[in-house]
């Protein structure tokens, strides 16, 4: 069976992204591997907290999802890859909780993502990165 790269990307760090393509695309050639490039959005329960009521923000809710769904084509389209190799995923919520559900539910053979925003030099690894690294069952490349 061919290999599942599973590649998390924040849509709001281009330049994140930017030091993953390389590697993305050399483990692509390996075995005509699928990518599953997965964008987590923040969770709007935290909105709600302040009081809004959700049905007054369900259709920015929407707005947003999709914003965020066509900013995740545009990064994709980067990559230099098969278009009939890539799936695309997008959900709300946790992004390490996500990323290591989706790399369960796709049986990933590797987790492909960077270290820590550029700002954040004081740290190797950033939160998500750490939680993958310690909690996923598959192999991780950590770009750094
Ligand atoms: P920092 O804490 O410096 O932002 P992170 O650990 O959050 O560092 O980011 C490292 C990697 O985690 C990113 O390159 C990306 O692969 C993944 N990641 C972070 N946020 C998200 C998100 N919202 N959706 C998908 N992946 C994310």
């Amino acid at each position: 069976m061919s290999k599942k790269i599973l590649v998390p990307i924040d849509i709001s760090e281009m330049e994140l992204t930017q030091q993953v393509i390389p590697h993305v695309e050399a483990y692509a050639k390996q075995d005509d591997a699928t990518i599953h490039f997965l964008a987590v959005i923040p969770d709007y329960t935290y909105f709600a907290s302040y009081g809004l009521g959700y049905s007054s923000i369900a259709p920015d809710v929407k707005e947003r999802e999709a914003a965020a769904m066509e900013s995740l084509s545009d990064i994709i389209a980067k990559f230099s890859l098969p278009g009939d190799r890539i799936e695309k995923h997008m959900v709300s919520g946790t992004p390490k909780d996500h990323i290591l559900r989706l790399a369960d539910d796709i049986n990933a053979d590797v987790i492909i993502l960077a270290s820590h925003r550029p700002s954040m030099s004081t740290y190797l690894l950033g939160s998500n990165a750490a939680a993958v690294v310690r909690h996923a069952k598959c192999s991780v490349l950590v770009v750094r």
